[in-house]
C-alpha cells in the first residue's frame, strides 16, 4: 500500500519550504499539484526534476480515483496546492476524504508548513487563543449575513481577500463594523510584506492612495472593546 503526503509549500518566499517537505517531494514517485507551473518553479529552485500532474478544484474527484490506483500499486504520491497548506481555501480536502473512504488502509500524512492564516496571526499582535477563520467571503448569497456575523463576533475573524475586492470588503466593513480594528497582512514573506492596522475606512483610504492595490491579503477584524 502506498502513501499520500499532503505537503504545505511557501506562500511567497521559496526559502520557507521545510526540510521534511523537500525530502518528501524528492522521495515521491509522483507529484500532483494545483498548478504544475507553480510547483515546477519551486522544484527547479531546489534542483528537483519530477513528473508533475495537475489536480485542481475542478478535477479533484476524478484525479482522486487515479491517485487511489497509484496508492494501490504502492506509489508514494505527493499533493501540493499553489501556495501554503492544501485544503485551506485550496483543493485537497475532497481528495483526502475520497482516499479515506475508498482506501481506508492507505497512509495519508500531513507535511505541515506555511499558511497565510498563521503567518498573519503570528505578526498581528492580537490575542489569538481563539479566532474564527472564514476564508473568502461568498461574493453574493450569504455575504451580508457573514458581514453581520463578523460585526457581532467577540473574537478575531480572519479572512482571505483578493486585490480586486479588498477595497469593496473594507467599504462593507466600514458599514457593518465601523468601530472595528482591522489588521491587514499584505504580501507576507515577500519583498513588499507589510502589516496595516486601522479602522476599515482608514485602511481603505490608505490603500486607495497607493497606485493600484496589488498583492495578496489576509484581513483580521476584531471588535474594539
Ligand atoms: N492554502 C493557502 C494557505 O494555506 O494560506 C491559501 C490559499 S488561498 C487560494 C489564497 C489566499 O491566501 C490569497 O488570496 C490571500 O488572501 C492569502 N494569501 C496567500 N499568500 C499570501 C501572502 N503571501 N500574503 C498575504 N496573504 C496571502
Amino acid at each position: 500500500m502506498g502513501k499520500l503526503s499532503i505537503i504545505a509549500t511557501p506562500i511567497g518566499n521559496l526559502g520557507d519550504l521545510t526540510f521534511r517537505a523537500l525530502w518528501n517531494l524528492k522521495e515521491a514517485t509522483v507529484i500532483y499539484a494545483e498548478d504544475t507551473r507553480v510547483i515546477s518553479k519551486l522544484l527547479s529552485h531546489y534542483g528537483l526534476k519530477k513528473s508533475v500532474f495537475r489536480l485542481d478544484a475542478a478535477t479533484e474527484i476524478k484525479k482522486a480515483d487515479e491517485i487511489i490506483a497509484r496508492l494501490e500499486a504502492g506509489d508514494h504520491v505527493a499533493f501540493v496546492s499553489d501556495a501554503g497548506t492544501p485544503g485551506i481555501s485550496d483543493p485537497g480536502g475532497r481528495l483526502v476524504a475520497h482516499v479515506r473512504a475508498q482506501l481506508p488502509e492507505a497512509i495519508i500524512e500531513a507535511i505541515p508548513g506555511p499558511s497565510a492564516i498563521t503567518a498573519a496571526l503570528s505578526i498581528a499582535g492580537l490575542s489569538t487563543d481563539k479566532f474564527l477563520f472564514l476564508g473568502f467571503l461568498p461574493h453574493k448569497k450569504g455575504r451580508q449575513t457573514a458581514l453581520k456575523d463578523i460585526a457581532h463576533c467577540t473574537f478575531p475573524v480572519v479572512l482571505y481577500e483578493s486585490p480586486h475586492r479588498i477595497l469593496k470588503l473594507l467599504a462593507e466593513l466600514g458599514k457593518f463594523a465601523p468601530q472595528s480594528r482591522v489588521t491587514i497582512g499584505r504580501e507576507l514573506t515577500k519583498m513588499h510584506e507589510e502589516v496595516l492596522v486601522g479602522s476599515p475606512l482608514e485602511l481603505a483610504d490608505r490603500l486607495e492612495k497607493k497606485k493600484g492595490v496589488r498583492g495578496e491579503f489576509v484581513v483580521i477584524i476584531e471588535a474594539v472593546k
